[in-house]
């Protein structure tokens, strides 16, 4: 079995080559360890090995790992769904919340920040499949929501965040990340008060090239760094 320190080597290979064929820089696009149900040490291997980020789904492993150091000399974000009585133990604990995927969320973040006294960068999380069973706001909520954002000083809006559908063939999902890479560049050229579009957050360890060819500026992989997830355990 490889390790943590070799897979991501061969992840990187595999951005940077995707990347050139696309004509893009390498060095536009980052790698988030999505760190899920792997303990402090091994996210600390995966830091050490190089990733550039961290994201966690649940507020419980994220207070968990951060006073063991676990993400030490990373950014670490969070990319779960959030409910709102958590958000205090959240909001300055990240460097990005990239799941904001209501409104409900987003004005309790924006709150939790006001009353810490600081700014917290989010994304919006789109729900660009448009599937039942998945939170997120449509394109159009986004960017109506992209355009109110000057109403919310607690909070920076720095980009999108987006978990399209499972494919059953690979590329099936190349016509979501392009609807994302358009929908990002759309509301950028606003020029909203509070929003820096700079973060197009998708991709994952069965599609990520695609996603980079389409625009991608991060990529969040847990699978292909870690190995498989034990649920029964
Ligand atoms: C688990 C997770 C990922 C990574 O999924 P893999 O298929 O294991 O690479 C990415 N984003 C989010 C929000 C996740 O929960």
């Amino acid at each position: 079995m490889s390790t943590i320190r070799e897979n991501i080597r061969e992840i990187r290979a595999r951005m940077d080559a995707a990347a050139l064929a696309a004509g893009r820089d390498p060095k536009e696009i980052l790698l988030c360890a999505a760190s899920k149900m792997n303990d402090a040490d091994r996210v600390r291997e995966a830091v050490q090995g190089g990733v550039d980020c961290c994201g966690e789904n649940r507020v419980q492993e994220l207070t968990d790992k951060l006073p063991k150091g676990a993400y030490t000399g990373k950014p670490v974000h969070f990319i779960g769904h959030l409910q709102t009585n958590k958000v205090n133990k959240v909001v300055g604990a990240v460097d990005l919340i990239q799941s904001v995927d209501r409104t409900e969320l987003l004005a309790a973040v924006n709150k939790e920040a006001l009353k810490k006294g600081i700014v917290q960068d989010i994304l919006l999380e789109v729900n660009i499949g448009a599937e039942e069973s998945k939170s997120g706001f449509t394109p159009e909520e986004t960017a109506r929501i992209a355009s109110q954002m000057g109403d919310f000083p607690g909070v920076h809006l720095c980009g999108l965040m987006a978990i399209p559908p499972i494919s059953k063939n690979k590329g099936d999902n190349r016509k979501y990340f392009a609807e994302m890479a358009n929908l990002l560049v759309d509301i950028g050229r606003k020029k909203y008060d509070n929003v820096h579009m700079v973060c197009l957050s998708m991709g994952m360890s069965d599609d990520f090239e695609d996603a980079i060819a389409e625009g991608s500026t991060m990529i969040r992989v847990g699978t292909a760094i870690f190995g498989a997830r034990n649920y029964a355990k």
